[in-house]
């Protein structure tokens, strides 16, 4: 029979590597704790016409990256590419916003039909942050600063840099939309191709544009922050006050545009230098239009995501994890007539020990590979009964770590009170 593989750019994340994700995901959880943020658990599939209305029909998500395809009674259905658009659906449909002001936080997959490459995945994972009903900047100011609290307890504050923007409202974004596209179009067949399309579509992107010729071009051209209006200039210069105020260091790149429509005010991204072109670990900004958008009341909103899979090829590459312990007790039949007595001992031990791991080595096998599993497993100390210590009710205590070596013989009753004395440490933890 043909083997059959996973779908290019899905990835599995193997047992090896999930200690990291967990940690990774823990450190997130905590944090949002500590910030009072509440998790929203949202669906993986969505209307299509959810996607369309909220990213924008012209944007590189909707035009060629969503997963998008009709359910058996023809619904047109969308696997989630990013997480905002479920977030404020689901807000409003449970009235979530409705005199409330919350700060949410979500995590799980997303789909991008893009050109897999390293930090580039079909699937991959988001952490997301969105929090509505505030319209200052110190809500702004607040999601930058849990971020940057993120990398220090990552031990990545070194490795990314913060840039903002401001896009303005919607009406000096169609004027400098105006002024850009005049000043281009005396270019237009000097521009890289996608850039050429992007003129009459979201001619925004072109600033985005890695084309050296382009971005030559772009030297010359009209700035954002020229046309900004007088609300969203100050906006920007408190956040940014509010920013150095808490020490935090930036810098302002007036050509982050973001790829999705709804931005509006505030745009920011954390980057890196040590990921190749897939640069940014975490991006977000102000949406206030978009509830709006959506169906609801006028609702100001900013959130930010941040892509998981970069964050842990970042921390892989600066500290390779030793494979963690698996185990702290190792416990094994070292005859067939011994089983029932150490799977209930290990019960026992469990019930008596609840932080503590007690591994059971199914299977048996010789006292060799039994105690190569065990020395494997990184645990402490094996227990095991032979045929020795089944007829005298004992267990054997073998030290697997350190200088204690030697091996002692306990009755069973007394294995839980020496285990518990060994791990008490640990069980207070
Ligand atoms: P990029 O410019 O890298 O394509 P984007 O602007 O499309 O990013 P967003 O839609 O803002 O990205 O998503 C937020 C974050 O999610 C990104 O900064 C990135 O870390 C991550 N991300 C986006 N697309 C992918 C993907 N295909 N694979 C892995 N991570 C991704
Ligand atoms: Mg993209």
């Amino acid at each position: 029979m043909s083997r059959l593989n996973a779908i290019r750019g899905m990835n599995d994340i193997l047992p090896e590597a999930t200690p990291r994700w967990q940690q990774l995901e823990n450190t997130l959880r905590s944090l949002m704790q500590r910030y009072g943020y509440s998790e929203i658990r949202l669906p993986v599939v969505e209307p299509t016409a959810l996607f369309k209305r909220a990213i924008g029909e012209v944007t590189d998500i909707v035009e060629k990256e969503m997963y998008s395809f009709e359910d058996r009674s023809g619904e047109p259905i969308t696997l989630r590419p990013e997480g905002t658009a479920g977030c404020v659906r689901a807000c409003l449909e449970h009235g979530l916003t409705h005199n409330q002001s919350p700060k949410l936080w979500y995590t799980g997959p997303m789909f991008r039909y893009e050109r897999p490459q390293k930090g580039r995945y079909r699937q991959f994972h988001q952490f997301g942050v969105e929090t509505f009903g505030q319209a200052g900047p110190d809500m702004d100011a607040e999601l930058i600063l849990l971020t940057a609290r993120l990398w220090q307890e990552l031990g990545l504050a070194e490795s990314v840099s913060l840039e903002i923007n401001s896009l303005g409202e919607l009406e000096s974004r169609a004027q400098f939309r105006k002024a850009l596209v005049t000043y281009l179009e005396q270019f237009r067949t000097q521009l890289d191709d996608d850039s050429q399309r992007r003129l009459t579509t979201n001619p925004l992107r072109i600033l985005d544009s890695k084309d050296r010729g382009t971005q030559d071009i772009l030297k010359g051209a009209p700035v954002l922050s020229d046309f900004l209006d007088e609300d969203s200039k100050q906006h920007f210069s408190d956040l940014c006050q509010l920013l150095d105020a808490c020490g935090i260091s930036y810098r302002v790149n007036s050509n982050l545009v973001r790829g999705l429509d709804y931005y509006n005010k505030t745009v920011f991204e954390w980057v890196t230098t040590d990921l190749g072109s897939q640069g940014t670990v975490c991006a977000g900004g102000r949406y206030d239009g978009l509830v709006e958008q959506l169906g609801g009341q006028a609702t100001p909103a900013v959130g930010f995501a941040i892509g998981l899979e970069r964050l842990v090829l970042l921390l892989e590459a600066l500290k390779p994890e030793p494979a963690p312990a698996m185990a702290d007790v190792f416990v094994m039949a070292m005859t067939p007539a011994a089983v029932t007595t150490v799977m209930s001992l290990a019960e026992t031990l469990r019930q008596g020990l609840p932080t503590t791991r007690i591994v059971y080595n199914c299977g048996g096998g010789s006292f060799k590979s039994q105690l190569r599993k065990a020395d494997k497993s990184g645990a402490q100390l094996a227990l095991l009964i032979g045929d020795d210590e089944l007829a005298q009710q004992q267990v054997s205590i073998k030290w697997l770590r350190g200088d204690q070596q030697e091996q002692q013989c306990v009755d069973l009753a007394q294995a839980l009170p020496t285990l518990q004395l060994v791990f008490k440490r640990g069980d207070e933890l």
